[in-house]
C-alpha cells in the first residue's frame, strides 16, 4: 500500500528542523518516500492529518513482553524478593500456549501506544518471534541466559543452544524486522565462564548483547565484595564491552563504569518507572549524558511497571533528573523524545529507523492533538512529553503497514488473547481459580 499523510504536523527528530507543520508524508514500499510542505504528485491513499501529530514509532529498548501475565501480581517488593519468591516460581509454570497469549497482550499494548520496535529478553523465543512477526512490529530478541552453577559450556547449555538456534532461525527474519541479540541476564545470575563465552559468541556472529546492569544497590555491592570489581568492570574484563551492549538500568554504575561504557559505545537503557516501582533507585542520567553515552528508554516487563506505555517513561525521564539536579534544563523535551526514538534505533542498530526522514523506514505513530489535555499547543515537543499519553495514539504504522487504527488491532486477535489470558494463563500460571 501507498499512503499520503496530508496537512500533518511531523516530528522529524532532526535537530535543525525537529517539527514541520502542514507537512506531507508520502509512504511507499515501506519507506518514507517524501516529507515536506509541498504536495507531491502520487496516487497514494490519502490520510487527513489535520489536528494530528506524526512522530517516529517509539522504541522500547528493554522489556520482557510475556510478563503481562504478572501485571500487578506481586506489588510491594524489592527486586530480589519479587524475583525469587514470586516471579521465578510462576515463570516455571509458563508454556508456549501461555506465552502466546501473554505476548499478544503485550504487543497489543505497544501497538496501541505508538511503539514500533522493542528489545526483548525472555524464554519461549520462537513463540514470541512468531507472534511479533504476525503482528508486524520490529524486535531485537534475546534468549535470557542465567546459569547458577560453575559448569557452563556454550555448546551444550540449554539456553545457549537455544540462542544459537534462534540466531539461525530469526536473525534478519521478515526482511530484517526481527534481529537477534546475545544475552547475559545479569552479573548476579551467571558467572565468568558465561560472560566470556557470550562475549565470544556475540563477537563471532556480529551480535549485540542485551543485559541487566547494576539495577540494585545490593547486586552492585555484592559483586564488589565477591570480585573486588563492579559488574560493569567484571563484564569488561571478560570482553563483554568489546561488542555493542544494551545495558538495562545502570542505576548504581560508578564513575569508572560510566567511563568504560562511554569508551565502548554501549547504550544505557533508562527504565524510570520500573526502577521506582521496585525501589531500586534513580539512574545517574545526568552523568551518563555528560559522558556522551547513548541513553535509550525502556518500560521493563509490565510485572514491574505496570504498563508498556512509553509516554510515561518519556515524561519521567524528562522530570526526575530536573528534580535531583535542581536544573530545569537537565533533560529537555527534545532529548526525552530522542531517547525513545533516535537513541533507541542506535541501540538496536537500526540505522534507518527512529526519525521521520526520506529514505527511512515508514515507522509512524499518529497522535490526536485535538483533545482537551493537548489544548492549546504552544510547543509540540512540550505537549508530547508533558501532556500526551499512549492512549492519544490513533494510528500505528510499521514499515508502511498500518497495524493499529482508531482502537482496532489489524494484525492481532485481541479478543482471543484476552480469552486465553483469563481461561488458561491465570489458572495454570498464576494459580487464580
Ligand atoms: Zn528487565
Amino acid at each position: 500500500m501507498e499512503y499520503l499523510f496530508e496537512n500533518i504536523t511531523a516530528v522529524t527528530m532532526d535537530r535543525d528542523e525537529p517539527v514541520i507543520k502542514g507537512a506531507y508524508i508520502h509512504v511507499k514500499d515501506g519507506k518514507i518516500a517524501y516529507l515536506g510542505t509541498v504536495r507531491p504528485e502520487c496516487e497514494a491513499e490519502r490520510i487527513d492529518g489535520r489536528h494530528k501529530v506524526a512522530i517516529p514509532g517509539l522504541i522500547n529498548c528493554h522489556t520482557h513482553v510475556p510478563m503481562t501475565a504478572f501485571r500487578g501480581y506481586a506489588d510491594g517488593y524489592d527486586l530480589q524478593t519479587w524475583l525469587n519468591q514470586y516471579i521465578f516460581p510462576a515463570e516455571d509454570r509458563l508454556d508456549d500456549r501461555a506465552v502466546a497469549a501473554c505476548t499478544d497482550i503485550g504487543l497489543a499494548e505497544m501497538m496501541a501506544s505508538g511503539i514500533s520496535s522493542f528489545s526483548d529478553m525472555y524464554m519461549f523465543c520462537d513463540t514470541i518471534a512468531e507472534h511479533t512477526e504476525a503482528a508486524g512490529l520490529k524486535m531485537n530478541i534475546a534468549r535470557g541466559l542465567t546459569c547458577f552453577s560453575d559448569e557452563f559450556d556454550f555448546r551444550t547449555y540449554p539456553s545457549a543452544v537455544e540462542t544459537s538456534e534462534l540466531l539461525g532461525r530469526w536473525n534478519g527474519a521478515d526482511g530484517g524486522r526481527i534481529l537477534v541479540d546475545a544475552c547475559i541476564h545479569g552479573e548476579y545470575t551467571s558467572n565468568e565462564k558465561v560472560w566470556r563465552s557470550v562475549a565470544e559468541f556475540a563477537a563471532e556472529n556480529s551480535l549485540g548483547i542485551h543485559l541487566h546492569l547494576s539495577e540494585t544497590k545490593s547486586e552492585h555491592e555484592q559483586c564488589i565484595q565477591k570480585y573486588g570489581r563492579t559488574p560493569a568492570r567484571v563484564f569488561a574484563d571478560c570482553g563483554v564491552f568489546d561488542v555493542p551492549v544494551n545495558a538495562a538500568h545502570c542505576v548504581w554504575v560508578s564513575g569508572d563504569d560510566i567511563r568504560l561504557m562511554a569508551e565502548s559505545g554501549a547504550t544505557a537503557v533508562h527504565n524510570p518507572v520500573s526502577n521506582m516501582k521496585l525501589a531500586s533507585g534513580i539512574a545517574p542520567v545526568p552523568e551518563l549524558k555528560r559522558a556522551g553515552i547513548n541513553i535509550a528508554l525502556g518500560t521493563d516487563g509490565v510485572s514491574s511497571n505496570n504498563s508498556h506505555d512509553m509516554f510515561e517513561e518519556i515524561k519521567l525521564a524528562a522530570l526526575i533528573h530536573k528534580a535531583t539536579t535542581f536544573d530545569p534544563k537537565m533533560i529537555t523535551a527534545f532529548e526525552a523524545i530522542e531517547m525513545a526514538t533516535v537513541n533507541g534505533a542506535r541501540a538496536q542498530r537500526r540505522e534507518d529507523s527512529g526519525r521521520l526522514r526520506e529514505g527511512f523506514d515508514a515507522d509512524i505513530a499518529v497522535l490526536d492533538f485535538d483533545r482537551p489535555h493537548l489544548t492549546p499547543c504552544h510547543d509540540v515537543m512540550s505537549n508530547l512529553v508533558f501532556s500526551a499519553r499512549g492512549s492519544d495514539v490513533v494510528m500505528n504504522m510499521v514499515r508502511g503497514e498500518i497495524i493499529y487504527k482508531d482502537g482496532e488491532f489489524l494484525t492481532l486477535d485481541i479478543e482471543r488473547a484476552k480469552y486465553e489470558m483469563e481461561r488458561y494463563v491465570l489458572p495454570t500460571v498464576c494459580g487464580v481459580k
